[in-house]
């Protein structure tokens, strides 16, 4: 019998191979990955240099345990590089693999701003173990960090590493934190708790270019400002890895398109995590991994089924000024109405006929996200 082949070894892959074995322990698995294949929580990666966690306290199962915990052959440091539908074989780097059916939990790219300057090559990015090694060990000699991006993970490091002692400068071309999440109401919020703790905010600009100094960067801002920093970090977002999906003819679109029983043009193959599209929404939180998982397992144990997601709150980790919101789907219609204020605000976005869409909930009602959530599923 041919296996089910995952290509992964994220939150995604793990958890559609967990959630699969609850319903069969006989069928095979295989699982390739051109990483270490040990099992972590990607989320602890913006929070852990504070905890003062290295890679080894991160791991939380290593492969060998993963592969017996789950009874699945698991394939390490095997990176895949194309997809052959007509025979139903994976092509890795070291030889074929036949799969009855091919789940594809790939994940994302770190998104990289072409900069200036004959350092722009030393800009890091942290998205997995590997990163976050290199990243760990470059802060050893620094003092100073400059972030790119004031977004989610921007935020969480920023908070991470202020609270460990560095100083932080935080470039971002929006203007206020969490733009593309939040109102300015609330992303405002968020100045001066960090500011406090180490960072300082440098919205409306970006970085344009980045040298070499006699110790650590000099960076020229598109404003004209000039920094100095000992190490530059960038968070402006990720990409869905496309391309495998995209060069074997699958269809794709901002992830690898798929409907809400997980699937792709091609029946008997499947993706879920950080490089999906389902039903036309990338959706990069453990969350809806949890929710695609679930639904995805019982598709492959040959049940009919489709994955249905509720209110799911996010909350970015920045203890100086906690924050949780429910973001608004691109295309929705209303306004941000302030529902209360103090030590942070509750804000919700309502649309015509008064229904809450989304929300966001800083420092003193951010607790409140299980209420707000619920109230928006039940609208
Ligand atoms: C710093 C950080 C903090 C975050 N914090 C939060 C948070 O607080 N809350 C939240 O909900 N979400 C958070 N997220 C997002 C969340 O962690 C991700 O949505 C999730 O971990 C993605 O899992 P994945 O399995 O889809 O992808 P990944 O974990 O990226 O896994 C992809 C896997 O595919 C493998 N792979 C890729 N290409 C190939 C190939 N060609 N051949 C073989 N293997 C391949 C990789 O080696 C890897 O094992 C955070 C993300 C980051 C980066």
């Amino acid at each position: 019998m041919k296996p089910i082949v995952v290509v992964g070894s994220g939150m995604a892959a793990y958890t559609v191979i967990r959630e699969l074995r609850k319903l069969n322990r006989e069928i095979p698995i295989t699982l390739v990955s051109r990483d270490s294949g040990d099992s972590y929580s990607k989320p602890m990666l913006s929070n852990a240099f504070a905890q003062k966690k290295d890679i080894n306290s991160l791991v939380q199962t290593p492969a060998a345990g993963m592969a017996k915990q789950l009874d699945i052959k698991l394939l390490a440091n095997t990176e895949v590089r194309s997809i052959d539908r007509e025979r139903k074989q994976l092509v890795t780097v070291s030889g074929e693999i036949e799969y009855e059916k091919l789940v594809l939990a790939l994940g994302a790219d770190p998104i990289r701003i072409p900069l200036q300057g004959d350092a722009a090559e030393a800009v890091l990015s942290v998205n997995d173990l590997a990163d976050y090694a290199v990243f760990r060990e470059q802060l050893k000699n620094a003092k100073s960090v400059a972030l790119m991006g004031g977004g989610l993970i921007g935020c969480e490091f920023a908070n991470d590493l202020a609270t460990a002692g560095y100083a932080v400068a935080v470039i971002d071309p929006s203007a206020y934190p969490l733009a593309s999440l939040m109102p300015e109401q609330a992303g405002r919020q968020l100045l001066a708790p960090l500011e406090k703790i180490g960072v300082t905010w440098h919205f409306g600009t970006s970085i344009q270019s980045m040298n070499k100094a006699s110790s650590g960067f000099t960076l020229t801002l598109a404003n004209g400002t000039i920094l100095q920093a000992d190490l530059v970090l960038s968070a402006v977002g990720l990409r869905s890895r496309i391309q495998l999906a995209r060069d074997a003819g699958l269809t794709v679109n901002r992830g690898i398109v798929v409907d809400s029983a997980l699937r792709t043009n091609d029946d008997s193959i499947f993706a879920l995590g950080d490089c999906a599209e389902i039903e036309g929404k990338v959706l990069p939180y453990i969350l809806p991994i949890m929710h695609a998982a679930r639904a995805l397992a019982k598709v492959l144990n040959g049940e009919v089924a489709k994955v249905i997601f509720p209110a799911m709150p996010v909350v970015v980790k920045a203890p100086a000024h906690p924050v949780a919101l429910s973001p608004v789907a691109r295309d929705a219609v209303g306004t941000w109405q302030l529902l209360a204020s103090g030590d942070g605000v509750k804000i919700g976005f309502f649309g015509n006929s008064k229904n809450l869409l989304g929300f966001a909930l800083t420092g003193e009602f951010a607790g409140e996200r299980s209420e707000m959530a619920q109230k928006l599923a039940g609208t």
